[in-house]
């Protein structure tokens, strides 16, 4: 008898658990409302130069992002004029918990989890409605570090944990990188080498067709870099030249 009841208390959670991922993802790919994506800053060193420009952010900063998936929706024919809404929260001052990157499965497995954890009590601001999609942005002090950690995206909890650079003259590659883990979170795949960031012919290019084929003028988001030729890609300067390609559209259903 008890483990009858056992057993079906755990038939609930895990259908409770499917339930919920086949809503959020329901969700995040129908198209059909525009879709609410939360940003949280942090300031990600601790230092003074990145509290400053954390404090100084506004709403204003991240319509490129908005824009940037109206443009882009409007060209694959999706009939809904703003796909997603950025709104801007207070800063949270706890910092996500940390990935290690040699983690195993099992560790990253984990690591998701408390990810799910911080994000419920850290994303709460009394008075504010929550939206769908949680973006923690770490911003760094160039100055500390050349080299932002990895930011992730994930589909399964649709969180963000994005690093990128207290600077003006980064901000348009700022919300690149943003753009681009928003869209994992919406089902993308990466299309570049992880060997050595190398854009991936023809899905990480924003014109295949193109004769020559290099230099590309623009980037296709999930690439995130331009060829300029084989061997050299670079990361345009703002959202204006980035481009979502036709194999990302497809994973995040703006095409069937
Ligand atoms: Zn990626």
């Amino acid at each position: 008898m008890w483990k009858n009841i056992r057993i079906l208390i755990l038939l609930l959670v895990l259908a409770g658990v499917a339930l919920h991922a086949w809503l959020d993802r329901h969700a995040t790919q129908s198209w059909e409302q525009t879709l609410w994506v939360g940003i949280y800053p942090l300031n990600g060193d601790g230092t003074a130069a990145a509290q400053q420009y954390v404090a100084a952010l506004t709403p204003r900063d991240f319509t490129d992002i908005e824009e940037f998936f109206a443009r882009e929706a409007q060209r694959y024919g999706v009939r809904l004029s703003q796909p997603i809404h950025i709104e801007l929260y207070p800063q949270v001052q706890e910092l996500p918990p940390p990935l290690d990157p040699h983690a195993s499965m099992l560790g990253i497995a984990w690591w998701s989890l408390k990810l799910r954890w911080y994000a419920a009590h850290a994303s709460s601001v009394p008075g504010r409605a929550p939206p769908r999609i949680r973006m923690f942005v770490l911003y760094h002090d160039p100055s500390t570090l050349d080299h932002a950690p990895d930011s992730h995206g994930l589909q399964k909890g649709l969180i963000g944990v994005v690093h990128v650079f207290a600077a003006r003259s980064m901000h348009g590659s700022n919300n690149i990188v943003i753009a681009h883990e928003l869209l994992h979170t919406l089902g993308a795949s990466d299309k570049y080498n992880p060997a050595d960031g190398a854009p991936l012919f023809p899905s990480g290019y924003a014109d295949r067709e193109r004769q020559p084929r290099y230099p590309q003028e623009d980037a296709e988001v999930m690439a995130g870099r331009r060829a300029l030729s084989a061997q050299e890609w670079e990361m345009p300067s703002s959202l204006r030249r980035v481009v979502i390609g036709p194999e990302t559209a497809l994973e995040i259903r703006w095409t069937h």
